[in-house]
């Protein structure tokens, strides 16, 4: 029964440098967050031990009844959440749902259409490298140059494809998106509507984005970015043909086992999300995300589309001699984890990009309101004016350091 620290000094060193990382350096990667110390507990618990093929009261294995209970808890929990009748919480991952969405609705050659990914789309939306792109004829719509999506467009291009699905929702993109006009566009092509709300849960948990319920006829979502669950996958509906198939499609479709573990977490999650204080985390997340773009923009930088809806924003370099390959690295010699991102008007591969996106809802989790965003915002304005200045990144990072310092996440014996 020895603790990991006595059991595995190798992997346990490990991960204490991973805490010591995550506490001193600023996560603004738009799909990290921090779950809390009970998410994680509930994840390393003994439900990893567990065998559960099937459905709560339909299994097949024995001693399942614990099983059945925890992942009821949290379909009834993600209903409540999201205000819809059926849930599917056993999907690994966000991807994982949405091959189950097409392997429930499509056959192989089927027509999709979804943002195309160097617009600010996802992999599984049908880009080319993916099963999404592989499987299914993928076609795409993009954001015009001011970084909007023109719903008159989409509609132009649904009424040429005739998609079998239309799939909104996006992992870059900082504007609201309007399910509604989707919905729309798919009724006037005869197509299924499939919203993937990954990065904006959250937000639409709270009521700070527009909900895609009743729109969409399916939804997905990952459970580990706004939601602040454990890393994860699922797949809600308002139909119970639609339901039925979608269970199919991941047990015994894409999936063995469910990892009851992480159903736990995710229920844990749920719970968190269901009190009073996730509106006010989610608020928050929006006004830190709010005021980064608007120091942003005050220092002469381009954000595209001009600021942000949501939990992130899309910086352009496209005027600038640097690329976002070369801002991703100073600004994580300084301290600050962001991703380089490809933006509208592309010129870079994806490998070099000429943007960066950049998130609030790991920080805000942290505690960080405006005050210590607008801060952060002008250090990453200091650096990016001087990109290649190596001293003042060191000294940034010692003073983010000292700023982290005063948020603790986890104390040393979280895990
Ligand atoms: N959908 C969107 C919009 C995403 O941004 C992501 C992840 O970045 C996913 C799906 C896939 O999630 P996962 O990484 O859990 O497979």
């Amino acid at each position: 029964n020895a603790r990991l620290k006595e059991a595995d000094k190798e992997v346990f060193s490990i991960i204490e440098n991973e805490l010591e990382r995550q506490t001193n350096h600023l996560e603004m990667i738009a799909s990290e967050n921090f779950t809390s110390p009970a998410v994680m507990e509930a994840m390393g618990s003994v439900f990893t031990n567990k065998y559960a093929e099937g459905y709560p009261n339909k299994r097949y294995y024995g001693g399942c009844e614990f099983a059945d209970q925890v992942e009821q808890l949290a379909i009834d929990r993600a209903c409540k959440i999201f205000n819809c009748k059926y849930a599917n919480v056993q999907p690994h991952s966000g991807s994982q749902a949405n091959g189950a969405v097409y392997a429930a609705l499509l056959k192989a050659g089927d027509k999709i259409l979804g943002m195309d990914l160097s617009h600010g789309g996802h992999l599984t939306h049908g880009s080319k490298p993916s099963f999404s792109g592989k499987n299914y004829s993928a076609f795409y719509y993009g954001v015009e140059l001011d970084g909007r999506i023109n719903y008159d467009k989409v509609l132009e291009i649904a009424k040429i494809v005739q998609p079998k699905i239309i799939v909104c929702g996006a992992s870059a993109y900082a504007r609201e998106i309007d399910f509604k006009r989707f919905r729309e566009i798919a009724d006037e092509v005869g197509a299924y509507l499939f919203a993937d709300i990954a990065h904006i849960a959250g937000l639409v948990a709270a009521g700070e984005h527009q909900s895609p319920f009743p729109h969409a006829h399916i939804v997905t979502t990952t459970t580990h970015k706004t939601l602040r669950g454990p890393r994860g996958g699922m797949i809600m509906t308002n139909d119970e043909e639609l339901a039925k198939k979608i269970n199919s499609a991941i047990f015994p479709g894409l999936q063995g086992g469910p990892l009851v573990h992480v159903i736990a977490a995710k229920a844990v999650a749920f719970g968190e999300i269901l009190k009073p204080e996730w509106i006010d985390y989610a608020k928050q997340v929006k006004a830190n995300a709010k005021i980064l773009g608007e120091v942003l923009v005050k220092r002469g930088y381009d954000i595209v589309s001009g600021g942000t809806d949501n939990h992130l924003v899309l910086v352009s370099f496209l005027n600038k001699d640097f690329s976002g390959k070369d801002a991703d690295a100073a600004l994580g010699n300084a301290g600050i984890t962001v991703n380089k991102n490809t933006v509208p008007g592309e010129t870079r591969s994806p490998f070099v990009t000429s943007g960066i996106r950049i998130g609030s809802p790991a920080l805000t989790a942290r505690g960080m309101k405006e005050n210590e965003f607008e801060f952060i915002a002008n250090k990453i304005c200091d650096i990016l004016d001087d990109i290649e200045n190596s001293e003042l990144q060191a000294n940034v990072n010692k003073e983010l350091e000292a700023l982290a310092s005063n948020f603790v996440i986890y104390s040393q014996s979280t895990y």
